[in-house]
Parts: C-alpha cells; structure tokens; sequence
C-alpha cells in the first residue's frame, strides 16, 4: 500500500516554475524527478508573493547598521522590501505548519537559510 505523499515546503523556482528576477528557474532535477512522486510539494516565491515582478532587480541583504539587515534591489534603486518579505513570512508560516520539510534556494537572499552573503559588512 503507498503511504500518503508527504507535505514538503519548496522554493517555487526550484519545481521549474519561471519566478525569478530574471526571468529563469532554477529546477532542482532531483527534488523534481525522484522525490514528487512521494512528495506533496507546496511552492513558495516570497518575491512574487510581495507583487515583485518578472524581471525585477536582482536582491541582496544588505547591512544597514542600526537598521539592521535589510533585503534590498542591488542596482542602486533604494527599493527595500524587507518589511514586506517579513510580513508575508509571518503570515505564510501559519499555513506551513503541517509540512515534514522544505528544500530551499540555496544562497538566495529570500530563501536562503545559510551562505547568504551580506554586503556592506
Ligand atoms: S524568492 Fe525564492 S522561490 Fe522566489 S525566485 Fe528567489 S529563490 Fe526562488
């Protein structure tokens, strides 16, 4: 008998879907080859999920002192959506409470858990 899939977390980039600042993906072939048939993936973009658009500046964290680490546009534009990130992921992470897992971007500045590189530190 096939147990139920279980319920795993994924940055949506990495399912193939075509969310990222410049317009690509970043399928993850193994997460989407060998482990969906066992998995019920639930696709996360926090950068669409705050109304980024497809293409958008690229992010980066960005060391603003007093103000803390902030996520910001790399090109100069002052675009800083670190208030909205945060408050999407205070919301979203209700509804994730149920999942086993969750594959994330390695190094992105959204969904990175390590080796994400903070400028201006
Ligand atoms: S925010 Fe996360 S899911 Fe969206 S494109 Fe960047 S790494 Fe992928």
């Amino acid at each position: 008998m096939m147990s139920a899939p279980i319920p795993v977390g994924i940055s949506a980039c990495l399912l193939g879907a075509p969310v990222r600042f410049d317009g690509w993906h970043k399928r993850f072939d193994f997460a989407v080859d060998q482990l969906a048939p066992y998995c019920h993936f639930q696709p996360v973009c926090p950068e669409m999920a705050v109304l980024l658009p497809v293409p958008r500046p690229a992010l980066r964290l960005v060391n603003a002192g007093k103000q803390g680490i902030r996520l910001c546009a790399s090109n100069g534009s002052g675009i800083d959506v670190t208030d909205e990130i945060l408050a999407f992921s205070e919301q979203k992470m209700a509804s994730l409470s149920d999942l086993c897992g969750f594959i994330l971007c390695a190094k992105s500045p959204s969904c990175g858990m390590e080796r994400v590189k903070v400028y201006g530190s």
